[in-house]
């Protein structure tokens, strides 16, 4: 019989689905890793019970953290993505021609040999030669940068653990340091619906807003992500994602995406009134 799995997103809510086979689990340093086979999302990737990702769309989430960044910066030649050890970002880092290296700083390389063998459609992105896979933590990877990168994307799992520092101003700070200075930084900023991560959600924001001159928060429709409703924030030295060039929006189409395309591009910054307060 098959068994049920509950992603708890508050103790008092989550999103329950079927399990028809349980094909891996283990604990690294970090974290339990598991993945598990379902009926409805097809393989799926949970991290101490949190789904990551699931086969049936995870291409909402890593186009949505990858595309509007690298259609905004007219020349993104070198990339850091933090965290994302699963290469689903990496893959769409490197659908852009005019990158020429993409460094992924992953706290956790069993999670990148898990992604080797359950999702090898989105390992197979590190086999390019322009992809460099290092495996330390991405905030001391940061402190001693500057000047390096022409788009930064962070990856990451929920604000606890390692993970929790990748929300805070002194990481921002070497994040801002190590961008050139047109460079653009592109966050995962968490669900704007759960409550308890509104005060994290609002103080990224205000922490953005003093580093960046540009601060663009967006969202996407994301089915089995906390409340379906998932939010990131762009920042921007230079770039406005807003005032693309008719040529680069048409660019899009040549990306051969499943949910982003020129229209979303544009509507996803326009935000629901209550995310609107939240930032305020
Ligand atoms: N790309 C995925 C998706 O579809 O939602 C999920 C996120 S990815 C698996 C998040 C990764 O961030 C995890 O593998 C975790 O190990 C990594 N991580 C957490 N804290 C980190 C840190 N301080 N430095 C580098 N990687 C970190």
């Amino acid at each position: 019989m098959n068994s049920w799995h509950t992603d708890y997103h508050s103790p008092n809510r989550g999103l329950s689905f079927e399990i028809s086979e349980s094909q891996y689990r283990e604990s690294s340093p970090y974290q339990t890793i598991e993945i598990v086979q379902t009926p409805e999302f097809g393989k799926v990737m949970l991290l101490d019970g949190v789904l990551m990702l699931t086969e049936k769309d995870e291409f909402v989430y890593h186009e949505m953290l990858c595309h509007p960044s690298l259609l905004t910066h007219p020349q993104p030649e070198k990339v850091l993505i933090i965290g994302g050890g699963d290469c689903g970002t990496l893959k769409r880092v490197l659908q852009h021609p005019a990158v020429r290296k993409a460094v992924q700083v992953e706290i956790d390389e069993m999670v990148s040999r898990v992604a080797k063998t359950f999702f090898p459609q989105l390992y197979e992105a590190s086999q390019d030669p322009r992809a460099e896979l290092r495996f330390e933590d991405g905030i001391a990877y940061l402190k001693d940068k500057a000047s390096e990168f022409d788009v930064i994307l962070v990856d990451s799992t929920d604000p606890v653990g390692p993970a929790e520092g990748l929300f805070r101003m002194s990481f921002l700070a070497d994040c801002h340091k190590a961008l050139k200075a047109d460079g653009i930084l592109c966050l995962q900023s968490e669900s704007p619906w759960i409550d308890a991560l509104q005060p994290i959600i609002r103080q990224v924001h205000l922490d953005l807003s003093s580093l960046f001159p540009i601060v663009k928060p967006y969202t996407a429709a994301i089915q089995t992500y906390q409340a379906g409703l998932w939010l990131f924030q762009m920042a921007s030295k230079q770039f406005s994602p807003l005032l693309l060039e008719p040529e680069r929006l048409e660019a899009i189409s040549r990306l051969d995406c499943r949910y982003y395309n020129s229209g979303i591009h544009t509507a996803a910054f326009f935000l629901p009134e209550f995310v609107r307060q939240i930032l305020r």
